[in-house]
């Protein structure tokens, strides 16, 4: 993300509320809301973050109105994170790869996209202690073979987070393999251009797991809802208990709090952690687009963690 800080907008004569939200369908159960009005109470900016109910017919006039001086951006979520593209003046290079946009800036008249999924994903996995510092990308992952299950948004933004890391191996594990295989020709394709020596991720169907040779330094991702709705997961436990128990494996859903994934990589003595840091790292990026502000860090995750 290469923005400029904004600054947050002074009116004359202004009587309401700046205000912030969640543009998606559904969004009831958002712990967005939670998390960044206490951030922008912690940082006394008179502004208020709502959830915007938003069907598909109406996407375009909410966006539009975003260039009132009174809002200071939004968020997107499902739905709607593809669908916004076109529906913006200018959109960061990261967001326009990807294919998604969750945060959305007016700035000088203009709306700007940028995608906070993917920087979000690496600050989390840095905190969670997963590779080692590097001042280019957030986190080295040297060493690292990176398998995300999932081809939809959230693993796109996966995809192209970890290509940047220099992870030895990327895999990609989708349902529809067609999906998989799309991915992968995008990031292979996006390596080449970076003149980076990691190869075309490799690609498999989630159907077919016998496919997972176990790599040394394995970090697992969940990129796919299973496991949110029902006490399932996207691999057997057979498959898992092939890999060492220095595997890390990240389950992108955050509720429920522990999913069957993470029951059996616990289980098995691997590192685990739900998607909680990086709804966090994603939430307090977008904050800083918003207000050119540093996110107050420990009251979001604060706010997160409150019930
Ligand atoms: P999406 O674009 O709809 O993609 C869903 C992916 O999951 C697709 O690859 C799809 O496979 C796969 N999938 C769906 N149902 C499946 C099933 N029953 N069995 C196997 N695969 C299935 O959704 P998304 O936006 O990427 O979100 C994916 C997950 O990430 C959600 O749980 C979301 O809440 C979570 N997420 C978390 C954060 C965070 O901050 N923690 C941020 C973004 C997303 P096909 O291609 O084969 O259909």
């Amino acid at each position: 993300m290469d923005a400029e800080a904004p600054v947050i907008k002074h009116l004359q004569n202004r009587h309401s509320r700046f205000r912030l939200g969640l543009i998606g369908d559904p969004v009831a159960h958002s712990l967005s809301p939670r998390m960044q009005q206490a951030a922008l109470d912690a940082l006394g900016i008179d502004a208020v973050y709502e959830l915007w109910q938003t069907p598909a017919d109406e996407l375009a006039a909410c966006v539009a109105r975003l260039l009132d001086p009174l809002y200071l951006g939004a968020n997107v979520t499902i739905p709607h994170k593809q669908a916004v593209l076109p529906l913006l003046d200018i959109v960061d290079p990261l967001a326009a790869r990807i294919g998604a946009v969750n945060t959305i800036v007016p700035r000088d008249g203009y709306l700007h996209g940028y995608n906070t999924d993917a920087p979000g994903l690496l600050h989390a996995l840095q905190e969670l202690g997963v590779g080692k510092p590097s001042e280019s990308t957030t986190i080295s992952l040297t060493g690292y073979t990176a398998i995300i299950l999932g081809a939809g948004g959230a693993a796109r933004a996966a995809a192209f987070a970890l290509a940047s890391t220099g992870v030895e191996r990327l895999i990609i594990v989708n349902r529809h393999l067609e999906r998989a295989q799309h991915l992968a020709a995008e990031v292979g394709d996006f390596l080449t251009a970076q003149r980076q020596e990691l190869s075309v991720p490799q690609v498999f169907s989630l159907s077919d797991p016998e496919f997972l040779i176990p790599h040394p330094l394995s970090l697992i991702i969940n990129a796919t809802p299973v496991g949110m709705h029902e006490d399932l997961s996207p691999l057997p436990g057979e498959v898992l208990a092939r890999f060492g128990n220095e595997t890390f494996v990240f389950d992108m859903i955050y509720n429920p709090a522990e999913t069957k994934l993470l029951c059996q990589a616990r289980t098995l003595g691997m590192q685990a952690s739900n998607g909680l840091p990086m709804l966090l790292h994603q939430g307090a990026l977008a904050f800083t687009l918003w207000t050119g502000q540093p996110a107050p860090l420990e009251v979001m995750r604060a706010a997160l963690a409150a019930e």
